[in-house]
């Protein structure tokens, strides 16, 4: 769902699209291919909304902040080596270490394998000569777990909206 201004808000259902494009509450900017059929009629399913009326992005459910989240985020890899890594071998790491007043928040906390949170220890990125890949942010949105990964299988509709290729972000990093 797109804000009145195309930005992205927040990801809905299906299910939801329909009763705010029935509640009169968005416009549909792209369709999905797919038809879904109740007993007496058949809509086409809206893959892009945008609001009538611009919200203040605040009103919207920020993003929990939890390890499974800051993991999405940062796309299941490591923010100092740059692999990916099954939940289990990841850890969460403090840029600015707790032990210096670091805060356990969106800004502070990156994904990091065992190796790398184990070798940057009680350090910053700087002092320990680990710079990190992306600068982390507060995310305004997060992608279905099955798709986190997957840049690639988002719908192709949403990826206009959504900006650049992560991916293609963090190639173009310096390490
Ligand atoms: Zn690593």
């Amino acid at each position: 769902m797109l804000n009145s201004s195309y930005q992205p808000v927040k990801m809905v259902s299906w299910q939801r699209a329909l009763i705010l494009w029935f509640q009169g509450k968005v416009e549909v900017v792209e369709y999905h291919t797919e038809v879904a059929r109740s007993a007496r009629a058949e809509f086409q399913i809206p893959s892009v909304l945008r609001l009538k009326r611009y919200v203040n992005q605040r009103r919207f459910a920020r993003v929990k902040f939890c390890r499974e989240n800051v993991y999405r985020r940062d796309n299941f890899t490591c923010q100092y080596c740059g692999k990916n890594f099954h939940p289990r071998d990841l850890t969460l790491d403090h840029v600015v270490p707790a032990s210096r007043s670091g805060r356990k928040d969106w800004t502070n906390m990156v994904t990091a394998c065992r190796r790398c949170n184990h070798r940057k220890a009680n350090r910053t990125p700087l002092a320990a000569g680990m710079p990190l890949l992306n600068e982390p942010r507060v995310p305004a949105w997060l992608p279905p777990l099955e798709t986190a990964s997957r840049w690639e299988s988002l719908p192709a509709s949403w990826k206009v909206y959504l900006g650049e290729d992560p991916a293609d972000e963090s190639k173009g990093a310096t390490g």
